[in-house]
């Protein structure tokens, strides 16, 4: 029987209430490494009771302790980097040195949590009316929850998680069953800095778990990264059940590819974009939109790089691209291949079929180019969310510009160029949350938000930094006088100045 990934309920791994069993692979290997329990309305009840009671005294805990948690936290997450890049590799499949960079954007937003006392800061008006003071300040929602994607099993988490706790909630994670170790393992480090029990738990699971949370009337708000379609649903039953959604979905970013740009710092640039990650990346860029003459050379410059990408399993630190997440995402992107070439793109890199000797039940797929794609065909409009890079050709400047803004979804886009004023009217007029000028993952810092525009987000807030706090908050105006300062008798007209 392969290892079982528990729930971490009230401070105490438990295999909860539910019997389903769901597998964990070894991507470099194809092979089950692991089980994963699959919870039930029981366990995500468990945890809401555990969290209720928790949240009065940590709510209560002063932000400057919260934040000292927060700072014990990011030097045990400094500390055990490599062992949770580990984690990362070996369910995931991505190098390690990907998973090092996915846990060091994680521990940024842990550092710019520790500044929670000056984050909830509030406002205050002295004299707002004759004798009488305002003051405006922010308070924590209660139990709120967050669900994430299977393509960084540690950074997502941890867009939300430490903004959460440091505003005073209790969280409860519901990590991909795809990859659900790093949760428990985050939960291990929290637990050593001093974080009360209760106050941050695990419970793995499905659709099954998801829906008990979107229904618990004890939970607040509900925090969601991954693919459009479930964001959608997210968003729908969360708000129709009263709770605060954020739910940010999947992606399809345009760089889009001047005629000026310097050909091979955007080629390199490309490569990393769209093939780092073996391109499980919500910030990848999937389309290439050359402008102009730079079509050709750009094509020409990037196939041989394509074809010589270092390909093999995350641990192996030569190796540039690991394997896909599963098999069956695998077949996914194969078939999204399949049908470039049906629909008529010309495929210029085919990544299917790669099989490597001493891993050939390994999720591998090729880094794969396809060229003369046209707005039409099914691999433009969808996301494929694999190691497939579509170059779109485009006449003109407004030509590139209207087929990013026409696309259904907005998270993140670039434009490689020399010139300010294309750079500046891109920034000024592109219909998309992140944008990049000569930066091909424009991925914001943990002091700004992240969040994606269109198809690609809904709700209102974007993930972590000063959005985050806001998200994990409500705000309370207080207004105050000392009964020296009230006049005599009632007073039935509305309060004013006078
Ligand atoms: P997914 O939508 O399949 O799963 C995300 C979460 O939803 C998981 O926890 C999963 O268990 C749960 N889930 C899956 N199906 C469900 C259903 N029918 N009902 C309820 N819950 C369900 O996404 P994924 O494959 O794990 O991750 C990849 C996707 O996430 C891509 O679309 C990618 O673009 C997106 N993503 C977006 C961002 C962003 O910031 N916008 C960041 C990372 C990933």
């Amino acid at each position: 029987m392969p290892d079982l990934i528990q729930h971490l309920i009230d401070g105490a791994l438990t295999n909860g209430h539910g019997t389903r069993r769901s597998d964990v692979f070894n991507p470099a290997l194809g092979s089950v490494a692991k089980q994963v329990a699959l919870g039930s309305a029981a366990d995500v009840d468990a945890a809401v009771q555990a969290a209720r009671k928790a949240f009065p005294a940590w709510a209560a805990t002063p932000p400057l302790a919260r934040a000292r948690v927060m700072f014990r936290f990011r030097d045990l997450l400094e500390k055990n980097a490599a062992s949770l890049a580990a984690i990362v590799t070996s369910e995931h499949g991505k190098v390690l040195s990907d998973a090092l960079g996915e846990v060091t954007r994680g521990m940024e937003v842990v550092e710019y949590a520790t500044a929670a006392p000056e984050l909830l800061k509030g406002d205050f008006t002295e004299q707002a009316g004759r004798g009488i003071d305002a003051y405006t300040f922010r308070q924590p929602l209660g139990v709120v929850a967050g669900i994430t994607p299977f393509n960084f099993p540690v950074m997502v988490p941890l867009w939300m998680a430490p903004m959460a706790l440091a505003a005073g909630n209790c969280f409860i994670l519901k990590p991909s069953e795809r990859d659900p170790s790093a949760s428990l393992a985050l939960a291990a480090l929290l637990a050593e800095a001093g974080l009360p029990k209760g106050v941050f738990q695990v419970v793995q699971g499905d659709k099954e778990v998801v829906d008990a949370i979107l229904e618990h009337p004890g939970i607040e708000a509900v925090s969601f990264v991954g693919s459009t379609p479930i964001a959608r649903y997210i968003h729908q039953t969360g708000t129709a059940h009263g709770k605060r959604v954020q739910a940010l979905g999947g992606a399809k970013n345009h760089a889009v590819i001047m005629p000026d740009a310097d050909l091979d710092k955007t080629v390199d640039a490309l490569m990393g974009a769209a093939y780092g990650s073996a391109g499980e990346r919500c910030m990848a860029i999937s389309v290439a939109v050359a402008v102009g003459p730079i079509a050709d050379r750009l094509v020409e410059a990037m196939a041989p790089k394509i074809r010589t990408l270092k390909i093999g399993p995350g641990t192996d630190a030569e190796n540039e691209m690991g394997p896909l997440v599963t098999g069956v995402h695998r077949s996914k992107v194969s078939g999204y291949i399949d049908k470039g070439v049906a629909e008529g793109a010309s495929l210029v890199v085919d990544g299917r079929g790669l099989k490597l000797q001493g891993y050939e039940d390994g999720f591998y797929i090729g880094g794969t180019l396809f060229d003369h794609v046209t707005p039409e065909m099914t691999i433009y409009r969808e996301e494929i969310f694999g190691p497939v890079l579509s170059v779109v050709r485009a006449p003109d400047f407004a030509s590139a510009l209207t087929l990013v803004n026409e696309h259904e979804f907005g998270n993140g886009t670039s434009i490689f160029t020399r010139d300010g004023d294309s750079a500046r009217e891109f920034v000024h007029a592109v219909q998309a949350g992140m944008v990049g000028v000569n930066v091909p993952i424009p991925v914001p810092m943990a002091f700004h938000s992240f969040g994606g525009w269109k198809a690609s987000l809904f709700g209102d807030h974007h993930m972590h930094g000063p959005e985050g706090i806001r998200f994990y908050t409500k705000m309370k105006a207080v207004t105050s006088r000392w009964p020296t300062g009230i006049r005599a008798g009632a007073e039935f007209q509305m309060p004013t100045l006078g």
